[in-house]
């Protein structure tokens, strides 16, 4: 049997939404967009929404609305995709690592406080694998020290904590659309904000920081634009949305078939002796983006090898950041520093689950991974 690390679920009704917009004089942004962030807002209980062309995007437009600048530091977490980390870098800022929650690989927020300095501006916490940060916590922490929150949603575009979803708590959350979350077009991504002038500024920034956009320009008579600051290019096109809109109105049903997954490896793996996995706390609605396990370091690479050889397609979220070449070349960081994210990143493996795994290829990559573990162990 072979099984896919991932598979889209893209059917029907996404492509005919996509000849649709493909049959539209605009192709770039304009009213498929604008009804997407409104659907988007609408499904996350937020006030605006702008859509981008990647959450990577959506980040460092957080970062730029914030004010973060050169030599302000923001507190996030070491075990996350190296994008996290570099929106910081680039706006010249210095990420500062705290390490995660043992059970959930999730940004400590105890430990938060101790990291903080007179530099510090904001904390940008990552809901790893689709299960929510402790918000509340972080909220607390941020009003105490006078911090922003940027939220990297990009696996939690349906988590829920305490009754809160991303950006209700925070300054701006972040979503991806990329080619394996949990909805796609291919590229793509969104920012969520409280703050109505923020989000025009995003909005113009992602298209040059011109005043208007093209199908502003082109309704009816030409008018002249203005540019109020330079800005990137970064903007949603209508194609994108079209093909989005369609798996936002089936978000939950997708949902609820990988949530039946995760649970089903829970239960199986739950008996096996040297797999651990990420812990869902009660009041948290995992959005269920990546199924995990954590197996002992010794045997995880030669895990993934015979599991790659049984034909299951494998992948490792995450090695930590601080210690990839260009952080680790710098002498401030070494391995020992975060010891939970790094326990975690030299056990953990990530098997399939996707709305159309089967039933009998879950029952295989439970099989195969049960045989495996008792073998090397
Ligand atoms: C995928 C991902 C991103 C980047 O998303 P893009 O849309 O590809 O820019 C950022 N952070 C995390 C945690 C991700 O998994």
């Amino acid at each position: 049997m072979k099984v896919d690390f991932y598979r889209h679920s893209l059917g029907q009704e996404d492509v005919a939404s996509t000849i649709e917009a493909m049959k539209q004089t605009m192709l770039s942004r304009g009213d498929t967009v604008y009804e997407f962030q409104r659907k988007l807002a609408e499904y996350t209980e937020n006030s605006y929404c702008v859509g981008l062309m990647s959450c990577t995007a959506a980040l460092e437009f957080a970062l730029i609305l914030l004010g973060i600048e050169k030599g302000d530091e923001v507190i996030t977490t070491p075990l996350t995709f190296v994008a996290t980390a570099n929106v910081i870098l680039h706006r010249g800022a210095t990420p500062v690592f705290v390490d995660v929650e043992a059970e959930t690989g999730n940004i400590d927020a105890t430990r938060i406080e101790k990291a903080i300095t007179p530099r510090t501006k904001a904390i940008l916490p990552v809901h790893l694998y689709g299960l929510m940060c402790d918000m509340k916590a972080i909220r607390k922490i941020a009003d105490h020290h006078h911090l922003t929150i940027i939220e990297d949603a990009a696996h939690c575009v349906e988590g829920i904590r305490d009754g809160v979803k991303p950006g209700q708590l925070s300054d701006a959350a972040c979503f991806s659309f990329y080619a394996t979350k949990n909805i796609t077009s291919g590229e793509g991504g969104a920012l969520v904000l409280k703050d109505e002038e923020l989000a025009n500024r995003a909005s113009c920034l992602a298209l040059h920081g011109m005043d208007k956009s093209a199908d502003k320009r082109m309704q009816g008579k030409f008018t002249h634009w203005d540019m109020n600051e330079p800005g990137y290019k970064a903007n949603m096109s209508n194609i994108q949305a079209a093909m989005l809109l369609p798996q936002l109105k089936r978000i939950e049903i997708m949902l609820a078939r990988r949530e039946a997954l995760g649970r089903r490896y829970e239960e199986a793996f739950s008996k096996i002796q040297g797999i651990s996995m990420q812990k869902i706390p009660a009041n948290c609605r995992s959005a269920r983006h990546l199924f995990t396990i954590w197996v002992n370091p010794k045997i995880r690479d030669r895990c993934i090898e015979l599991l790659q050889d049984a034909g299951i397609g494998v992948t490792v979220n995450y090695r930590p950041v601080h210690l990839l070449h260009y952080f680790r070349k710098q002498s401030s960081y070494a391995s020992g520093m975060y010891p939970c994210a790094e326990r975690i990143g030299n056990s953990t493996l990530s098997l399939p689950l996707y709305p159309s795994l089967k039933n009998d290829e879950i029952e295989y990559v439970i099989q195969s991974v049960t045989k495996i573990i008792r073998q090397l162990s």
